[in-house]
C-alpha cells in the first residue's frame, strides 16, 4: 500500500492488548471460583460457565451460590460489622483509599479482565470504567472521614445485600461497595453470573490491601441467588441495579420486611437536538450515548428526537459518521465497539429490530468485519419510527438507535416525557437559555446539556419513574446506606405508643345518605363524597359526634385527578409556596381553641395536651415556610470543564396515609413538607379524628393554597391506601399507620414502582422535631436531578 492510500483510508492497524496476565491470574486459581467469603475464597462449585463474549470460549467456572452460601457470607458481613463501625470515619476512609490506590495499581489487569468477561472495548474499560472505580473509592473514603461531622444524626444501615448487572461489572461494583463500606456497612455481592471474574478479582486485591474479612463478600450464582440475598433476613438493606421486571419484582419481595430499598433500572432515554445545536458535536454525542458499551447501558440515548428543520441533514450526516465505527476484538485499543453479552442479548436485540423493521421503521446498519464466533451486532439506526412503536418504548439494550423528529420545545419536552421510564436526557442547544429552560420540565434523573453519558462519584445517579429511585453518588448516595439515629430507639419509642386506647378501632359505619356531614376536599372544594355515604365520627368517650363523608375509590380518583391538574405548583416560587405555608399556620393559630378543643374530644388528651398539639403543629408549618426557600441543590465540580447542579425537584403527586395518633400534628408533619417542596397532596387523615381534618377545609380555603395542591379524602385507611397505591397517577406514597399498612403500600407501589416512605408500624413521636420534621422530609419529599453543563471550547 502507498502512503497516500493510508493517508486517504486511515485504516488503523491491529492493536491488540496482551491478556498474558489476565490468563495468568486465571490460571492461578486454575480457573475455577469459589465465592469469597469471610476473606477467602471457598471451593470452587464448578456448576456455572463464564464466557468471553467475542468468542464463545470458556474463561472460567464459577459456583453457583446456594441459600446456605448466601447465609455464610451474611453471617461474614454481620461478624464483621461491630469491627469495621469501631473503626469510625477515619479508619474506614484509610481502607478506602487503599482500595483506590490498589484498583490504580491493578488498572490494566482488571480492565483487560473486564474487556475478556463482557466484550466491552478495552478503550472504555481502561479509559473509563477502571479509572471511574477508582474515584469512587477517593470520593467515598472522603465521605467516610467527613461522616462524623457530616451527617452525626445517621448510623450505618447495617449488612447490605447487593445485585449488579453485566453490563459495567466492576463500575457497578464500586458504586454500590464504595458508599456502603464507607459509611460503616458491610457488604454481600453478587455480581452478574456473565460477568462476575472482576468483582472476585476484586475481592481477592482488597483482602491484600487488607481490607477486614468478612466486610466485603461476594456469592456468585444466577438471578435464584440474588433472589436468597433479597429474602434473607439477616440483610437490612438491598441495593439494585438491572431490569425494570426485576427490579419489581424485588419490591414485591422485600414489602413489609423493613429492609430499605433502592433500584437503578431500565431506561428510554431522549437525546434531543435542536436547530441551533453544534450538528458536529451533536452527531459525536450521539455516538457516545448510544455506541459506548454497544448501547448496552441503561441511560443509553437510545430516543434521537430531532427538531425538524436539521432533521434529514443530521441523519445523513450520523449515517455517514456511523461507517466510521470500528466494531471488533475488544482487545483491541482500536476497536470502538465490541462484543454483546451474551448470544441471549444478541438474539433479543436482533428480535427488536426486526420488529421495529415490521412495525414500518427504515433500518440503517453498518457492515461487519468481525471475529467468529462472537455476539457481534451492528451499530444500527431505525428512522421513521412511530413515537408508539415496540422499538420507541422497550428498552432494547443494544446498539440501536431510534430517530424521530419534533417541531417546538413543547412538543420535543411532550415526545421525550412519553416513556414509562426516567433515568436520563441529553439536551443539545447553543441556546443555553433554551437548555436550560427544558432541562428542569424533562422527568430524568440526570439532564446532560450538549454532552451526554458523564458520570462521577461527586454527582448522583439514578431515575423516576419506572427508572427506580435512589440515588448513586455524591451527598445524596450516602444518605442511601445511612438512617436515621433515632430508629436505634425503636423498641423503646414504640413501647410508649403516642396512640390513645381504642383509637385504631374502626369507627361504626352509618348507611345512608349526608346529613350535617363533613364532606370531603378535592381540588379546592368540599365535594359530597361519590355515592354520599359517610362515616360516624366518635369522642374518644364514645359519645356520637358529627359524621364525615365515607370517601371511595371514585373520591380518590377525583383527588388524584385534581392534584394532578395543580402541576403549577410544583414550577411556583419557592417564596411563593413558603408563602402558602405561613398563611396556613396564621390561620390555624386564629383558631387555636377551636382546634384544640377538638383534638381533647376526639382523641381523649388532655386540654393542654392537644394546645400543646395545635401549638406544635403551627410551629411546624413555619419551619417548612422557612425550608421551602432554604432547601437548595449544590453545585459540584466533577473532573471536566463545567458544573453540575444538583437540584432538589418535587416528585409530584404523593398520597399519603397519616396515622390515627396526634391527629393534626401528624397530618401537618406529613402535607407541610411536601407542599413546601412542591409536590401536590392527596391526604388520607386520621380516620378516628376525621373531623380535625375537615375543620382544616376553612383554614385551607383562606389560605390562598391553589385548588388540588392539598386534598382530603376521610373514610377507611386500609382501603383508601389501596386505591392510592395501586393508582398509576401518584408518584409517592406517605404512609403511617400499623405495620399492615407499609407492606400493603410497599407490595402495591411495584405497577409504576412508587418510591415509599413508611414507618413499618414504628410509632413517631410527632412532638419531637429529631423525628418528625427536617432533612429527611425534605429529602423524601424530592429527588434530585442533576444537570450538568460543560463550558469552555
Ligand atoms: P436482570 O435484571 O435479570 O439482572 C440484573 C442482576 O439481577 C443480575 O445479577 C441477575 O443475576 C440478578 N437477578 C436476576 N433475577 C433476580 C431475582 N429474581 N432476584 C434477585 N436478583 C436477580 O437483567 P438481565 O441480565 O436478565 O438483562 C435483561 C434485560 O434487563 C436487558 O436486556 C436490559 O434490557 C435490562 N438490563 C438493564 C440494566 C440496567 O442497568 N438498567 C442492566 C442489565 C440489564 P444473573 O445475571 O446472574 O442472572
Amino acid at each position: 500500500m502507498s502512503v497516500s492510500t493510508y493517508f486517504d483510508t486511515m485504516d488503523y492497524g491491529p492493536a491488540p492488548e496482551s491478556d498474558k496476565d489476565a490468563r495468568a491470574w486465571l490460571a492461578s486459581h486454575e480457573a475455577s471460583f469459589g465465592h469469597f467469603i469471610a476473606g477467602r475464597f471457598t471451593q470452587p462449585g464448578g456448576q456455572l460457565e463464564d464466557l468471553d463474549p467475542a468468542s464463545g470460549k470458556r474463561l472460567a467456572h464459577l459456583t453457583q451460590g446456594s441459600a446456605a452460601d448466601v447465609d455464610a457470607a451474611v453471617n461474614a458481613a454481620q461478624a464483621a460489622l461491630a469491627g469495621w463501625q469501631a473503626l469510625g470515619g477515619h479508619g474506614r476512609a484509610r481502607h478506602l483509599y487503599a482500595l483506590a490506590r490498589t484498583v490504580q495499581r491493578h488498572a490494566r489487569l482488571l480492565a483487560v479482565l473486564e474487556t475478556m468477561d463482557n466484550g466491552k472495548p478495552l478503550r472504555e474499560s481502561r479509559d473509563v470504567d477502571v479509572p471511574l472505580v477508582a474515584r469512587h473509592f477517593y470520593h467515598y473514603a472522603g465521605w467516610a472521614q467527613l461522616q462524623e461531622s457530616e451527617f452525626p444524626d445517621h448510623v450505618p444501615v447495617g449488612v447490605v445485600g447487593q445485585i449488579v448487572p453485566w453490563n459495567f461489572p466492576l463500575l457497578m461494583l464500586a458504586w454500590k461497595i464504595a458508599p456502603a463500606l464507607a459509611l460503616g456497612n458491610t457488604v454481600v455481592l453478587k455480581p452478574a453470573e456473565d460477568t462476575s471474574l472482576t468483582a472476585l478479582l476484586f475481592a481477592e486485591l482488597a483482602q491484600q490491601a487488607g481490607l477486614p474479612a468478612g466486610v466485603l463478600n461476594i456469592v456468585t450464582g444466577d438471578g435464584s441467588t440474588g433472589a436468597a440475598i433479597v429474602a434473607h433476613p439477616g440483610i437490612q438493606k438491598i441495593a439494585f441495579t438491572g431490569s425494570t421486571e426485576v427490579g419489581r419484582l424485588i419490591r414485591a419481595q422485600t414489602a413489609g420486611s423493613g429492609k430499605s430499598l433502592t433500584l437503578e433500572l431500565g431506561g428510554k432515554s431522549p437525546f434531543i437536538v435542536f436547530d441551533d445545536a453544534d450538528i458536529d458535536a451533536a452527531i459525536e454525542g450521539v455516538i457516545d450515548a448510544i455506541w459506548f458499551n454497544q448501547g448496552q447501558v441503561c441511560c443509553a440515548g437510545s430516543r434521537l428526537l430531532v427538531q425538524e428543520g436539521i432533521h434529514d441533514l443530521f441523519i445523513a450526516r450520523l449515517k455517514k459518521r456511523m461507517e466510521k465505527l470500528k466494531v471488533g476484538a475488544p482487545l483491541d485499543k482500536c476497536s470502538d465497539m465490541g462484543a454483546l453479552i451474551s448470544p441471549v442479548q444478541l438474539e433479543r436485540v436482533r428480535r427488536l429490530v426486526e420488529q421495529g423493521v415490521r412495525e414500518g421503521a427504515q433500518c440503517h446498519q453498518v457492515a461487519l468485519d468481525v471475529p467468529p464466533g462472537g455476539c457481534f451486532y451492528p451499530p444500527t439506526l431505525l428512522t421513521g419510527v412511530h413515537p408508539a412503536a415496540t422499538v420507541a418504548t422497550e428498552e432494547i439494550f443494544g446498539p440501536v438507535l431510534v430517530a424521530m423528529s419534533f417541531r417546538t420545545p413543547d412538543e420535543a419536552v411532550q415526545l421525550a416525557n412519553n416513556s414509562r421510564y426516567g433515568l436520563a436526557a441529553s439536551v443539545w442547544s447553543e441556546t443555553i437559555g433554551l437548555a436550560l429552560g427544558v432541562a428542569p420540565q424533562l422527568k430524568a434523573g440526570v439532564v446532560w446539556i450538549n454532552s451526554t453519558n458523564q458520570f462521577d462519584a461527586a454527582v448522583g445517579f439514578g431515575g423516576v419513574r419506572e427508572s427506580g429511585y435512589g440515588r448513586e453518588g455524591g451527598r445524596e448516595g450516602c444518605y442511601e446506606y445511612l438512617k436515621p439515629r433515632h430508629r436505634l430507639n425503636r423498641a423503646q419509642r414504640n413501647a410508649v405508643s403516642a396512640t390513645p386506647a381504642g383509637a385504631r378501632k374502626d369507627s361504626p359505619l352509618q348507611g345512608g345518605l349526608v346529613d350535617r356531614t363533613a364532606k370531603l376536599y378535592i381540588g379546592g372544594k368540599q365535594v359530597r363524597p361519590d355515592g354520599e355515604v359517610s362515616m360516624a365520627c366518635h369522642a374518644a368517650s364514645g359519645e356520637r359526634l358529627e359524621d364525615v363523608g365515607l370517601g371511595s375509590r371514585k373520591d380518590i380518583r377525583n383527588a388524584v385527578a385534581a392534584a394532578v391538574k395543580a402541576g403549577g405548583w410544583s414550577s411556583a416560587t419557592a417564596h411563593r409556596r413558603a408563602q402558602g405555608l405561613y398563611y396556613i399556620a396564621e390561620n390555624l393559630s386564629a383558631r387555636a381553641d377551636e382546634f384544640a378543643r377538638r383534638i381533647a374530644l376526639t382523641t381523649g388528651v388532655s386540654a393542654e395536651a392537644a394546645r400543646a398539639e395545635v401549638d406544635a403543629a403551627i410551629k411546624r408549618l413555619f419551619s417548612y415556610g422557612a425550608w421551602a426557600d432554604k432547601y437548595d441543590g449544590a453545585v459540584h465540580q466533577p473532573p471536566l470543564r463545567g458544573v453540575a447542579l444538583a437540584m432538589p425537584e418535587a416528585i409530584g403527586v404523593v398520597g399519603v396515609v397519616c396515622p390515627e395518633e396526634q391527629p393534626l400534628l401528624s397530618f401537618i408533619s406529613l402535607v407541610a413538607p411536601l407542599i413546601a417542596m412542591g409536590n401536590r397532596v392527596v391526604a388520607v387523615p386520621s380516620q378516628q379524628a376525621a373531623l380535625v381534618a375537615t375543620d382544616l377545609y376553612q383554614v385551607l380555603d383562606t389560605s390562598d393554597l391553589p385548588g388540588g395542591v392539598i386534598n382530603i379524602v376521610t373514610g377507611k385507611s386500609a382501603e383508601l391506601l389501596t386505591v392510592l397505591a395501586e393508582h398509576d397517577e401518584v408518584d409517592a406514597l406517605w404512609v403511617r399507620g400499623p405495620a399492615e399498612f407499609s407492606a400493603t403500600a410497599e407490595r402495591l407501589s411495584v405497577g409504576n414502582l412508587k418510591r415509599c416512605f413508611v414507618d413499618h408500624g414504628e410509632v413517631t413521636d410527632w412532638h419531637d422535631a429529631a423525628q418528625a420534621e427536617g432533612s429527611e422530609y425534605l429529602r423524601q419529599a424530592t429527588h434530585v436531578k442533576n444537570i450538568w453543563i460543560p463550558y469552555g471550547e
